[in-house]
């Protein structure tokens, strides 16, 4: 997965030279889709070797992750909220959560963290605060 995604990126690069060179829309369009494609097959990629090797971290004082209501999830995949993440584990987190305590956080949308299949800390209860801001529709 990981190797067809770098292929992916070759042919975006490609696309890319061509559509500069010749000024053509739509091979600037094709590098912007293959370029996502790659971005998506690095995803999984990166997740399906981080599943096969080890054991998520699971700190002490952390719930273990339980999949998120299907509606919970859709309702944050329209969102660009900061959350933060670390790697190898299941959870994000609001900024100032303790679990974050001497982690190598990284922010990332959540929209993006859902997608990766990661669920909300039970801490900070990310995705519940996440969602309160958002207006009822
Ligand atoms: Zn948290």
């Amino acid at each position: 997965m990981i190797v067809g995604s770098l292929l992916l990126i070759l042919v975006a690069i490609v696309l890319l030279a061509a559509g500069l060179f010749s000024g053509s829309a739509a091979e600037l369009g094709g590098s912007i889709g293959t370029s996502l494609l790659a971005a998506v097959a690095l995803l999984a990629g990166v997740r399906q070797s981080a599943a096969g090797g080890r054991v998520p971290q699971q700190r002490p004082g952390a719930d273990p992750p339980a999949r998120m209501p299907a509606g919970v999830q859709a309702r944050l995949a329209g969102l660009s909220d900061p959350v933060w993440v670390v790697a190898d584990e299941p959870y994000f987190h609001l900024h100032h959560c303790a679990q974050l305590l001497g982690a190598a956080g990284r922010e990332t949308p959540v929209s993006v963290a859902v997608a990766a299949g990661l669920v909300s800390c039970a801490s900070c209860r990310a995705a519940d605060v996440l969602m309160a801001d958002m207006p009822r529709g």
